[in-house]
């Protein structure tokens, strides 16, 4: 085997995925180069490499439905949240601090695009997310047992840092539904954020439940650590709806 190939066959041996599949480009980097440069080069591709391959295994976990970000956010048109409160909110020092977020609002107020910004913010900052409308994690939750797929997404959202429940409330729970999301919030109580959206205030939440006892228990912990922001306003949707005729 020459020089080459034993170099490529290392690479794969130690998972230096980078040099193995760019071996011609490194080489010929090392041209002209010192040997302290060339090693770094080496070194600092690999890292990069993983990082996005990591980034990228990130990102489809959490399985966002949309890209949005945080400086497509019109503050000018939606007056629950100003600019610097949603610069605050880019710095992501509350995931640090396990601080929920709580985005109510009537539909079109923009809280599915700040939950999808936030989590693409800090899905690129290097934390885990999952993404689940309440109807989807509610079927995870009740199909855990007998389906893998469901478990496998549960102890995925379970290990996160932070887990987004978009459009909660939308349905009625069953007493099952109730305890088992109960549960899934008190058991990431101190170990992760939640961002929970909702067209629904509090005071709805008893009867989406079906019961107010559990529903006390859920603020408390969710509320323990919480920043609750009330989007307001027209929907941007039908502000901005585009028209056939025009
Ligand atoms: P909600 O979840 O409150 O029903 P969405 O977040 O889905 O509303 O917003 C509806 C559409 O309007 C989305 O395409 C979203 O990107 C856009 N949108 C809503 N509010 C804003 C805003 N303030 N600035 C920019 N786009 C917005
Ligand atoms: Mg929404």
């Amino acid at each position: 085997m020459n020089a080459y190939s034993e170099i490529k066959q290392l690479a794969k041996t130690l998972s230096l995925s980078n040099l193995h599949n760019n071996t011609d480009t490194a080489l010929r980097f090392s041209l002209n180069r010192t040997n302290e440069d060339f090693l770094l080069e080496i070194l600092k591709g690999e890292l990069a490499y993983r990082e996005e391959r990591s980034r990228a295994h990130r990102f489809k976990q959490a399985f966002l439905p949309a890209v949005k970000t945080l400086s497509d956010f019109d503050t000018a048109f939606q007056s629950g949240i100003t600019k610097p409160q949603l610069d605050t909110l880019a710095k992501l020092t509350w995931i640090d601090s396990l601080h929920n977020l709580i985005f109510l609002g009537p539909p079109g107020t923009g809280k599915t695009h700040l939950a999808l910004a936030l989590s693409n913010h800090a899905l690129n900052a290097g934390y885990k997310v999952f993404f689940a409308s309440m109807d989807r994690l509610t079927h995870i939750l009740k199909t855990a047992e007998i389906s893998k797929h469901s478990r496998v997404r549960l102890s995925y959202a379970q290990t996160c840092n932070l887990l987004v429940i978009d459009e909660f409330g939308y349905l009625p729970l069953s007493r099952t539904e109730a305890n088992l999301f109960f549960q899934l919030v008190s058991k990431l109580h101190d170990s992760a954020s939640i961002i929970i959206t909702s067209n629904k205030g509090f005071d709805a939440w008893p009867a989406v439940f079906g019961d107010s006892v559990i529903v006390t228990a859920l603020l408390d912990r969710i509320t323990h650590r919480c920043e609750v922001i009330s989007l307001s306003g027209d929907s941007y949707r039908l502000a901005h709806r585009s028209s056939v005729f025009s």
